[in-house]
């Protein structure tokens, strides 16, 4: 077992190969963040957001600028067509690219007044698009522009498919930031990073969320506190394990919040994602870098498309 893998319970021997290793593959960013596997390239995408541009990675073609200037862009995932869905900064919106390049804005608005900077998004099996909208692109002009929030909160937001309403979905969590749905869809994860605006009350915790079938979120409860650092991003494996960013590396939590292990990462992570045909291949974006690690565990985030 490499240096990097600890492992903490004895199961997450089963989520590790013996020759997982892990990789710096570029180190092109200022604060990378939101990576997404592009199937049908076979390429990995992820934002600079501090930089303003995004990127490209592929084992053919190495590192390649994807989009410059990204608008701040941060994080992104697919939609059950395969295309690319966006949280941009500096627009303040969730938008699509579309097959021939375009960009298409899906969401800007939630009852006549601008999100604040919408931060990760990920894709239900029903095509409804689900985003968080913490303040970190309007606090200052370092990752989009400085303004004023126009809504009271910092919500998670729900977008039907095809142009259909757009709702609240979680408004409970202070600074709502990365998230996930169990695989089989019947829990949402939201991470809570309020710990870094308010140090005495705030959390650095992933919150669960059971999901009814075509309801809203109910019965939010803490699933772990994620330290050293915060919950920024994660994503959940088949067997609903959840493998989050933190400070140390990433942390492997199970589905009833037992830490089961760690990926040590010598930057500090902020998102991760499954990639290859047997999504076994975990793709990490830590600071400057983007890393990888072949693993037992498969990911689900893009079975629908492969
Ligand atoms: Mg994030």
């Amino acid at each position: 077992m490499s240096a990097e893998i600890e492992i903490i319970d004895p199961s997450f021997a089963d989520a590790v190969r013996p020759d997982s290793r892990l990789e710096r593959l570029a180190s092109p960013a200022i604060w990378a963040e939101g990576p997404v596997w592009l199937p049908d390239r076979d390429v990995v995408v992820f934002s600079d957001v501090k930089g303003n541009r995004m990127f490209a990675w592929s084992e053919r073609k190495g590192l390649e600028i994807f989009r410059q200037p990204s608008n701040y862009n941060n994080g992104n995932t697919l939609d059950r067509q395969g295309r690319l869905v966006s949280c941009e900064h500096g627009r303040r919106c969730v938008s699509r690219t579309e097959p021939d390049g375009r960009i298409t804005v899906l969401a800007e608005k939630f009852d006549g007044r601008r999100f604040n900077s919408p931060n990760d998004v990920v894709v239900k099996s029903d095509g409804s698009v689900w985003f968080t909208d913490p303040p970190y692109g309007i606090a200052g002009d370092d990752e989009g522009y400085k303004s004023e929030s126009q809504i009271v909160g910092c919500w998670v937001y729900r977008l039907e498919p095809d142009g259909g309403r757009l709702e609240a979905a979680v408004v409970d969590v202070q600074r709502p930031n990365g998230l996930a749905f169990s695989p089989d869809e019947s829990i949402l994860y939201v991470a809570d990073m309020s710990l870094v605006d308010f140090p005495r009350l705030g959390r650095r915790q992933i919150t669960a969320y059971d999901l009814p079938e075509g309801g809203n979120p109910v019965n939010g409860r803490k699933l772990a506190d994620i330290e050293p650092g915060i919950p920024d991003g994660f994503r959940v494996d088949r067997e609903g394990r959840i493998f989050t960013s933190s400070d140390d590396g990433i942390q492997v939590v199970s589905p009833a919040g037992r830490l089961l292990g760690k990926i040590k990462v010598p930057e500090r992570v902020s998102n991760c994602t499954f990639a290859g045909r047997n999504e076994d291949t975990l793709y990490i974006t830590a600071t400057t870098s983007l890393y990888r690690i072949r693993l037992a565990a498969r990911g689900v985030q893009y079975s629908h498309l492969l």
